[in-house]
């Protein structure tokens, strides 16, 4: 469909053009299929402001037409990505953005440069058999799951805006076609230096690690910064997602497709599919319909996470020596310094959950048993750190946690944890407040994420509007949100999520 004039043009900022001024082999020029009937389902005010950009200064009209692609914004060169990835182990030379489309970047109103990408946007010479489109379900569930991650303060790829483009997409059952605006720091992820790496294109390698470097600069200055910048491209790839996945862990989010293509150089959670949060502890808890050997289960993303890196590193050993072996061993000890790392930040998150902000070598047994304990509970895992932070509130409340049959365990591990609290310096309120800021009250538990898309689907976006609003503010407690803080009921539970493609 052909773009056609606006009645009411946006002001939205230029976009710059870098990714597209690559050369060829980057990605594919396309435009934007467009969409027959866009209707705004969901605008994103804040993220707006962030972006310098006045979310009042045009009609919901106007934006749907920009979120569509059906007008694109000014400096607009719409690219698909090329990338390859490992998708569950398999290595797949070309994947690339089969319905996705990059507009260009746009500078931030802190002076960042972020991506702008329309999910669903039609197809593209990397769609394969896919239709190049989305549905509406699994835009509505990245755009909320990935605005709870932002409100929780884990790094996340975000939702500028839904659209609904009017027409039906072919899935079990049908579903309404609509299409996802999101914003990301970038979308390089691991897989694009693997679809140049099996091509052995060692200028476009050099090139795309240059470009992550200007866009992703390594945080810390470490050795490797001074020595050789593409080992401390790896360093910083190490310390990025060691710091993600020991997030991710805290909060009991299973991201379900940690493939490397889903795997971003900035560092952001990028991609949900089949993610869900934990209700029940359990190391082993798979949601994913797709994932048959719990692969990406939620106690193996660490490893999985190590996986990928040492697929990044492979990449990028022929920008670090011409000597194959020499490369290796000047990228190993980078690699191996991952699982010490995500250890340490898993660490001190878990510390901050139990309100502690001195180190003591006794902690991390005094973690391992709390969870060892959720785990033979079945506990729900957002409701015992809230319940350890009510404790903490009130020293003279000693109970379990409601429903745990094992009493006399938590009492002796609760007069561990009470005995350790007792040596955190500073006055005896503060481990509370750690622990409030540490441990959310509400996360997007599943079986109301499906409601709420069960309603969008059908034509209601309040029970949405109204969870979103709720899982934006993780850490306040309200009447009417507290539906929304509590497990399912046996009846309720959701163990089954789709990619929905
Ligand atoms: P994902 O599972 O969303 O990470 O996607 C994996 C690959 O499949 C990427 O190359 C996507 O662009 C592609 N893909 C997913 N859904 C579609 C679709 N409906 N049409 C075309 N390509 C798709
Ligand atoms: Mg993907």
């Amino acid at each position: 469909m052909a773009a056609r004039p606006h009645p009411d043009p946006l002001p939205f900022p230029a976009l710059e053009q870098i990714y597209a001024r690559l050369p060829r082999g980057f990605h594919a020029r396309v435009s934007p299929a467009g969409a027959p009937a866009p209707r705004l389902l969901m605008l994103n005010t804040a993220l707006c402001r962030e972006l310098g950009i006045d979310p009042g200064a045009g009609t919901a009209e106007a934006w749907a037409g920009l979120l569509s692609g059906n007008r694109l914004p000014r400096g607009a060169e719409p690219v698909a990505m090329a990338y390859a990835g490992h998708q569950f182990g398999q290595f797949v030379p070309q994947l690339g953005d089969g319905r996705a489309l990059l507009l260009g970047e746009i500078w931030d109103a802190a002076g960042g440069l972020r991506d702008l990408h329309l999910k669903g946007a039609g197809r593209t010479p990397f769609s394969r058999t896919g239709d190049g489109r989305a549905a509406l379900g699994p835009v509505l569930r990245e755009y909320l799951v990935g605005e709870a991650m932002h409100a929780l303060g884990i790094p996340t790829t975000r939702a500028l805006g839904a659209v609904a483009t009017g027409e039906t997409v072919l899935r079990d059952p049908p579903q309404p076609g609509a299409i996802l605006a999101r914003v990301a720091a970038s979308h390089i992820r691991v897989g694009t230096f693997e679809y140049f790496a099996a091509r052995r294109d060692i200028p476009a390698l050099r090139q795309l690690a240059d470009l992550t470097l200007a866009r992703h600069p390594p945080q810390e200055a470490t050795q490797e910064t001074q020595d050789d910048p593409y080992r401390a491209l790896l360093a910083s790839a190490v310390e990025r997602q060691a710091r993600l996945v020991a997030q991710w862990m805290g909060i009991g989010f299973v991201h379900g497709v940690m493939n490397t293509d889903n795997t971003a150089l900035s560092g952001e959670t990028l991609d949900y599919g089949p993610c869900a949060f934990l209700d029940v502890y359990r190391p082993g808890a798979v949601f994913s319909a797709i994932d048959h050997h719990g692969r990406y289960a939620y106690g193996n993303q660490p490893r999985i996470a190590e996986w990928n890196l040492a697929r990044l590193a492979e990449c990028l050993l022929p920008l670090v020596d011409t000597d194959p072996q020499r490369a290796v061993e000047r990228v190993m000890p980078i690699l191996e310094r991952f699982p010490e790392r995500v250890g340490a930040c898993w660490l001190e998150g878990m510390r901050r959950k139990l309100g502690l902000e001195t180190a003591e070598t006794e902690d991390t047994p005094l973690i391992q048993d709390l969870l060892a304990l959720m785990e033979q509970e079945e506990a729900d895992f957002t409701l015992t750190f809230r319940h350890l932070t009510t404790l903490a509130e009130d020293p003279e409340n000693q109970a379990a946690p409601p429903g745990w049959s094992r009493g006399e365990a938590f009492a002796s591990w609760r007069v561990r944890w009470h005995h350790r609290l007792g040596r955190e310096p500073g006055d005896a309120a503060r481990p509370a407040r750690i622990m409030a800021r540490a441990n959310p009250l509400r996360i997007p538990r599943n079986h109301r994420v499906e409601q709420a898309l069960e309603a969008a689907r059908a034509g209601d976006l309040e029970p949405f509007r109204h969870l979103l609003e709720a899982v934006t503010h993780p850490f306040e407690a309200r009447p009417e949100w507290a539906a929304f803080d509590t497990p399912p009921q046996p009846g309720e539970r959701v163990t089954r999520t789709f990619c929905g493609t």
